[in-house]
């Protein structure tokens, strides 16, 4: 069964706003909402206007796009908070609140009692206020809460009929992807509600995490850029993507204008002073880069042997290389063919067993290879 109801949460603007590399200018935060609506995520989550001037000026100005995406920020539990976001013309309040014993102590020193009074209050105002509003009530570090804290406050506030979705957070990256279908379809057949799953990256499973949450029934996931945020981060845009591609391809083809993926990444990267990692989802250096011979010949009589993810639907190409050891002579051959040369296969294969003696002396460049295949072209 493939995922078909789902929406993209994109806090590169929030969250993103939160790992150490970031300080994004107004003209920056302006370019991001701008790609990312055009990519077609159906949401964009901005810093708490509350947090200083500049990010109120930043959520007017975000608003005042009139982009596509629906413009939602990420508030307190606090009557004060909720009326300077809704001042500020925003489609939506994602409102939390920390539930784990250990927020609860270190951070805003309620009990659960407490947590469930002070959220229908607010939940039950802001909706008066703003009637038409999309609102969101999310426990925080969800996973090191005690279930059955959680089960009381999210029942509590589903019980208001004013919200329209239920957040839940992996805050500080433990979850397993068991935990989260476990907890997800749980809240789910309880309360009926859309979910939103946002998942931290600690251990690894952010994009497992995310998935096993859809699976379970979840309707919205949070990501950022690069999976940028607080220490190493949240759900990637492109891992998500990646991961949802291979689950129902045409789906993600018609949701979302998957060559901007490459440029967005890259420009995030630059933002915040970072390289867009090798081994990154889709838009890495080496991603679409096939090596070994015996992996090289397949690749070229058919992509899909060695590929799970096709380059061209990303805007992108594949990379075949050749100028190392594990080379095989069906991908030096094409590599002749491409630079308009006419060699046997004979002279191919002596070619080969060049390069791979070179490539045991040392490192060959592509250069090199190409020069000496030009070298056999004349010697015949
Ligand atoms: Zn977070």
């Amino acid at each position: 069964m493939s995922l078909t109801q789902f929406a993209i949460i994109e806090s590169t603007l929030r969250e993103g706003e939160q790992f150490a590399g970031a300080n994004f200018t107004p003209a920056q935060k302006m370019k991001i909402a701008e790609k990312l609506d055009e990519f077609g995520v159906e949401m964009l989550e901005l810093s708490s206007p509350v947090a200083s001037p500049q990010s109120e000026a930043d959520v007017r100005m975000i608003v005042g796009m009139k982009l596509r995406a629906r413009v939602l920020t990420h508030i307190r539990c606090n009557r004060d908070d909720a009326l300077r976001a809704l001042d500020t013309g925003v489609d939506g309040l994602d409102i939390v609140i920390g539930t784990s014993p250990a927020l609860r102590k270190h951070s805003h020193g309620k009990t659960i009692d407490e947590i469930i009074d002070l959220a229908r209050e607010v939940l039950t105002f802001v909706r008066r206020q703003a009637p038409n509003i999309i609102l969101r009530f999310s426990t925080e570090d969800t996973f090191r809460s005690n279930e059955a804290d959680l089960l009381r406050v999210y029942l509590a506030v589903a019980e208001l009929g004013v919200l329209d979705r239920l957040g839940v957070a992996d805050t500080v990256g433990i979850a397993t992807p068991r935990q989260v279908y476990h907890l997800v379809s749980l809240l789910r057949r309880l309360t009926g509600l859309d979910i939103e799953f946002h998942g931290h990256n600690d251990s690894g499973c952010a994009i497992a995490n995310a998935y096993a949450a859809l699976e379970a029934g979840a309707t919205h996931v949070d990501t950022t850029v690069l999976g940028i945020g607080e220490r190493n981060g949240i759900t990637p845009l492109g891992g998500l993507i990646a991961r949802l591609y291979l689950d129902n391809r045409e789906l993600l083809m018609k949701k979302y204008r998957l060559h901007l993926l490459y440029e967005i990444d890259h420009m995030v990267a630059e933002m915040v002073g970072v390289q867009v990692p090798f081994n990154n989802y889709i838009t890495g250096a080496t991603f679409f880069t096939h090596k070994a011979g015996i992996h090289t010949k397949a690749v070229l009589a058919a992509p899909e042997t060695y590929e799970s993810i096709n380059p061209s639907d990303f805007g992108l190409k594949r990379k075949v290389h050749i100028a190392h050891r594990l080379t095989g002579w069906n991908a030096v051959r094409n590599r002749a063919r491409e630079l308009g040369l006419s060699l046997t296969d004979e002279q191919v294969k002596a070619a080969t067993q060049r390069i791979k003696e070179l490539a045991d002396q040392r490192i060959v460049t592509p250069e090199e290879v190409d020069e000496m295949l030009r070298a056999q072209a004349i010697l015949g």
